[in-house]
């Protein structure tokens, strides 16, 4: 099929609710995309931060293939070997806690608000949420977040839902009170722009849960599984959260979300309180286990630290060359470079010279590239980007 041909599909048959670039991908091979055209893009923001290892690793592909032969999928009635295994391999990595496995984001940071509801006691019903979040597009996941452009047309919100300005502590003392049953908040706020917290609001996070017998949530679906040179955010930070929610990393490109919890949050889900009929499906929990494997058989976690030094020394250097770039923030390879002007036409003018980055909040330009990424790859990427910052300023 053409991509004309393709696009005519998707306009007379699929709903319209994405603004998507003018291209049919049709191969993915670790850093690069490959489209029905037969151009190559050199991929800085995999599958929406989704490939934290390159798209079709040879490991995880294995593990889909093997599994495929042999149970495609089996519900929750039984017990299946890779969700076990899965587990056990997230929590000796985090913090010893007990998973729930979903599809997706938005269904992790839902359980984790039905755990927190479940967990904490009763008349506690209030979440506190920060500005510039971003949790998930389902009804409660949307009203976390905490941007007004997502929820336009749906109003009212669901109740429930305070919002604090991210970081602000005081803000967060004043907001607390003794109905909240969680904070949840972005160790690193991806959506909002690359916003790092501060060890300051994390520890008053966990002060004011402690104090308040609330629960901390921290939606790790962008931080987790590695990109920022640890295998969970909260990791930078000498805090412990009571939940997290995982997706987008965790199966390489398969559909998986879940939650971990501490063993005595986990007790307050019992049968009946929460499920989901694909959760936790030996294809996604195999592809979760290879990714794990090649995470440390590969040392990526450190490829990760050591990559995100040189893209951020060779960003601070175009930084000196375009006025455009304000300043980076950044940890391990999750970066947004902050632009003092809008940054839609730079990810369009990257495009079609082969690079795929993305911009978000409208001035900041997200690289958010596999943890495979090597050094030649990190300079041809910011190679185009230099060259589309300096066609840019001559126009
Ligand atoms: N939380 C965060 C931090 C996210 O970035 C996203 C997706 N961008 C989600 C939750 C929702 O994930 P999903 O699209 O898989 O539902």
């Amino acid at each position: 099929m053409t991509t004309q041909e393709t696009i005519q599909l998707f306009d007379k048959y699929v709903i319209a609710n994405y603004g998507r670039l003018p291209r049919v991908i049709v191969k993915g091979e670790g850093n690069y995309l490959f489209d029905a055209d037969g151009n190559k893009i050199l991929d800085m923001f995999p599958g929406w931060a989704v490939s934290g290892i390159g798209h079709c690793h040879p490991r995880v592909v294995e593990a889909i293939r093997k599994q495929a032969g042999e149970l495609l999928h089996i519900d929750n009635t039984f017990y299946n070997e890779k969700q076990g295994i899965l587990a056990s391999m997230l929590s000796e990595r985090g913090f010893g806690g007990k998973c729930f496995f979903c599809n997706s984001g938005a269904e992790a940071n839902e359980a984790a608000m039905k755990l927190a509801r479940k967990y904490t006691a009763e008349g506690k019903y209030k979440f506190i949420t920060t500005e510039g979040s971003f949790h998930g597009r389902t009804y409660a996941t949307v009203t976390a977040t905490a941007q007004p452009k997502y929820h336009e047309g749906f109003l009212p919100m669901l109740p429930g839902f305070e919002y604090v300005p991210f970081n602000d502590v005081e803000a967060l003392q004043r907001a607390f009170s003794d109905e909240v049953a969680a904070v949840m908040v972005e160790p690193i706020q991806g959506e909002g722009g690359i916003n790092v917290a501060t060890p300051e609001f994390m520890h008053t996070i966990r002060e004011l849960c402690d104090a308040h017998g609330a629960a901390m949530i921290l939606d790790e679906v962008q931080t987790g599984m590695g990109r920022t040179g640890k295998w969970f955010g909260y990791q930078h930070f000498d805090v412990e959260p009571d939940i997290i929610s995982m997706a987008k990393a965790l199966g390489g490109g398969m559909a998986i979300g879940g939650i971990m919890a501490k063993p005595e949050v986990a007790k307050a889900l019992v049968p009946g309180t929460h499920a989901s009929t694909f959760g936790g499906n030996p294809i996604a929990c195999a592809a979760g286990i290879a990714v794990i494997e090649a995470i440390e058989q590969d040392n990526l976690l450190q490829n990760a630290v050591q990559m995100g030094e040189y893209a951020i020394e060779k960003i601070e250097a175009l930084k000196q060359k375009h006025e455009i770039i304000d300043h980076v923030r950044s940890k391990g390879l999750m970066i947004g470079i902050q632009l003092t002007g809008p940054g839609a036409a730079i990810v369009d003018k990257c495009l079609e010279k082969g690079l795929r980055i993305n911009c978000t909040q409208q001035t900041v330009l997200r690289f958010m590239p596999s943890m495979t990424v090597t050094r030649d790859q990190l300079d041809t990427a910011l190679e185009i980007l230099d060259t589309v910052l300096t066609e840019g300023s001559e126009e």
